[in-house]
Order: structure tokens, then sequence, then C-alpha cells
């Protein structure tokens, strides 16, 4: 590969590629199975999920996660839903809780913003692509993120782990990120509201596959 063509310089694929050149294509399968978590590429963090997705309601079908309808961001005033239908553009602010239910079950507060992306499907009845993309913080910087916890009644933060991406890194982020979910599970004290006394579902990360059974119930419930 040309010193140039830093953007893809992380990826690879079995086949030679002078013969990609021409129809290189991010949303190619192969493609996508190296940034179904998320990939660092030059500037950016990337991540490409294949969903279901229908207009009217729209309902958005993960293949390992079912119905994943909307996500939620805590704003000035309050909660705020938004959808990702087909050809939308959504952007969650640095600094900005969210969640998306039964897909990660923590809030995430990161520095910088998250651009999500719907395109549509390559033919009728397929999944179409869902693009998540970041700004990648340099390690110069001093961006990182959080993984809180919230009062589901109240809005009370109960738990927050801070990780400062810039200085550790995209490949630190899961461990990371599954140690600050399970110390919230360790303790019901942690789960249960300072302020007005509700105890709290269990949390889980992002990876169906790291569920214990608990957190797979709780995975359903909220
Ligand atoms: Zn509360």
């Amino acid at each position: 590969m040309q010193a140039g063509n830093v953007y893809y310089a992380e990826i690879t694929v079995p086949e030679r590629l002078d013969a990609l050149l021409d129809d290189w294509d991010l949303l190619d399968d192969r493609v996508i199975k190296k940034l179904t978590t998320f990939k660092e590429i030059g500037e950016n963090v990337v991540g490409v999920r294949r969903r279901m997705v229908t207009k009217d309601p729209v309902t958005v079908l993960d293949p390992v996660k079912g119905l994943l309808p909307e996500s939620i961001e805590i704003g000035p005033s309050g909660l705020i839903t938004q959808t990702h239908e087909i050809l939308s553009l959504r952007i969650t602010v640095g600094g900005a809780p969210h969640r998306v239910p039964h897909n990660f079950g923590f809030w995430h507060i990161n520095d910088v913003d998250e651009l999500y992306l719907t395109l549509p499907p390559p033919a009728p009845g397929e999944p179409a692509y869902f693009l998540v993309i970041m700004g990648n913080p340099k390690p110069s910087s001093n961006e990182g993120e959080s993984w809180a916890q919230y009062c589901r009644e109240c809005l009370t933060m109960l738990h927050e782990h801070y990780y400062k991406t810039a200085q550790f890194g995209m490949d630190g982020h899961w461990r990371a990120n599954l140690a600050a979910i399970r110390e919230y599970n360790s303790d019901v004290k942690f789960r249960t509201c300072p302020e007005c006394g509700h105890v709290n579902p269990l949390a889980y990360v992002w990876n169906t596959a790291k569920d214990t059974p608990e957190e797979r119930l709780a995975r359903q419930e909220w």
C-alpha cells in the first residue's frame, strides 16, 4: 500500500490490494468484519453494524440483540430519544450521556462527538448499514470517556468509571469497560439510589458474549 493511503492502513483483506483499489468499499462484508467493534482508521474511530431497519414504524433489529428501537440521551431538560431510520444522520455531542436499551447497559459519556449514519441495504430485504464514527483522541490530548450509571427513577448519578482513551487507547477500552460494569454489579449498594432508594437493575457491556446469566436477564429488562 502506498504511504499516502493511511486511512485504510490498519485493515487487511486476503486479496491483493492492487486488485481491490478500484472498488475498495468500507461496507463490503469482508471489511465490515474488521469493524464490528471499533477500529482506529487514521483520524477516526469507525464501527459498522448490519441491522434490519424498517420504516413506519421505524424498527431496528440487531441479529444478536433483537429490537433496538431508539437511543436515549440525557439533556439539560431530561431524557431525549432518537431513532435511526434509513438515511438519517444523528450526532451525540461530546459530554452528553447516552445509551441504547438492550445494546449496552450503561450510559456512555464521550469527550468527543459521536456521529451515527444509517445507510440503505444493498438490496431490499437485506440488513442496512449502521455506521458509528468519532474522532480518535490524539495521545497529546486529554480526551477520554466515562461509563456511568444513573438512577432509573430520578437520574441521580450512581457510579462512574473514567477511561482516558487518549492515553490508554482503544485497545484497553473493552477490558476497562467490563471491569467498570463488574464493579457496579458487585454490590447492590452501588445500584441503590441514595436519593430515592430505588434499586436499579444490573449493568451489562456491549458484547453479549460477556454477559453472565444475570446480566443477560438485565439486558432484556432495560
Ligand atoms: Zn433515584
